[in-house]
């Protein structure tokens, strides 16, 4: 049986995955993601008619993390041609956790796809060679998205995860090594973790991203971001690439496109319906957020959507 959508059907979700917290682990590499208290739970979602649905701390801000990734893919799409992004970095799922570094040595530095580290530091220092702000460029694109102009980086967490660099930065010269980089590594570090210490809310999330449900255009909009091509494109990609390692798992529990962060945020896509944001932060094994994807899960089953 097929349920209504409404805030109560969202707060009875919220309720039915509590008790998963406690099963996972919140991300603990930088001190300021550490600190993020592990019971935090909300859900929003974002239709293609404007309506807005939410329940538990779907208000609250926290760090986008590598969700950020797809507002990277996406500011690119809008500055250079397709191939001569999908030259530097390829479209293919990884099967490996999202920081690792043994493909990219195998594959002479091109990095499997834009959504795990690699690809995304491919695709920020695209941004920096054709963008001359490119952290207040991303700023003005969210702000207006998400139709909140106070939105802003986190500078402690971008700090804190600058200091603990070591991986990204390996991964950055590596791929320099190749000739897959233009920049300056460290100034292209800096941007990267700019974009992932954005701090959103899920309702403010479900907006942002309601234009990949809406072929590429925006709610508020008369202009579209993407083609509906390209949007099509980018959930394509979500669904093979979106989740890392845990991107099977996913696409068979849950059955939309979806991208997680690190900070326990997940979007998900049901294509010309509907943007939904959860946020959790404890992390599965695969860094993807453990009661956030279980309450996808039971969403997708309740209002009956799969892509599939
Ligand atoms: N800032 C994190 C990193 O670069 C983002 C990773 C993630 O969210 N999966 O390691």
């Amino acid at each position: 049986m097929m349920t209504e959508l409404d805030n109560a059907l969202l707060e009875e979700i919220v309720q039915q995955v509590r008790p998963l917290i406690g099963q996972g682990k919140v991300a603990d590499y930088i001190p300021a993601l550490a600190e993020v208290p592990a019971d935090r739970m909300g859900i929003a979602i974002c239709t293609l008619d404007g309506r807005e649905y939410y329940a538990g701390d779907a208000g609250e801000r926290f760090s986008i993390q590598s969700i950020s990734k797809v507002l990277s893919l996406t500011l690119a799409l809008t500055r250079y041609q397709e191939h001569e992004i999908w030259q530097r970095v390829g479209k293919e799922p990884s099967g490996q956790p999202f920081n690792s570094l043994v493909q990219l040595e195998l594959e002479q530095g091109k990095p499997r796809n834009p959504f795990i580290n690699p690809g995304a530091l491919v695709v920020c220092d695209m941004l920096q060679t054709r963008l001359s702000a490119p952290r207040q460029r991303m700023l003005e694109v969210v702000r207006q998205l998400a139709g909140q102009p106070d939105l802003v980086y986190d500078t402690r967490v971008a700090r804190s995860e600058f200091e603990h660099s070591d991986r990204n930065a390996a991964i950055a010269y590596l791929m320099k090594s190749f000739g897959n980089f233009e920049n300056e590594v460290l100034s292209v570090l800096q941007t990267y973790f700019n974009y992932c210490a954005l701090r959103m809310s899920c309702r403010e999330l479900a907006r942002t991203f309601v234009y990949l449900a809406n072929q590429g255009r925006p709610l508020a909009s008369e202009t579209a971001l993407l083609s509906p091509r390209q949007a099509r494109q980018i959930n394509a990609l979500m669904v093979t690439c979106g989740m890392y390692n845990g991107a099977g798992e996913f696409a068979y529990r849950v059955g939309m496109p979806g991208k997680s962060g690190v900070g326990g945020g997940i979007i998900a896509v049901v294509p010309d319906e509907m943007c939904i944001a959860v946020w959790s932060p404890e992390l599965d094994p695969a860094g993807n957020s453990l009661a956030g994807t279980a309450a996808l899960e039971q969403l997708a089953q309740r209002i009956g959507r799969s892509i599939f």
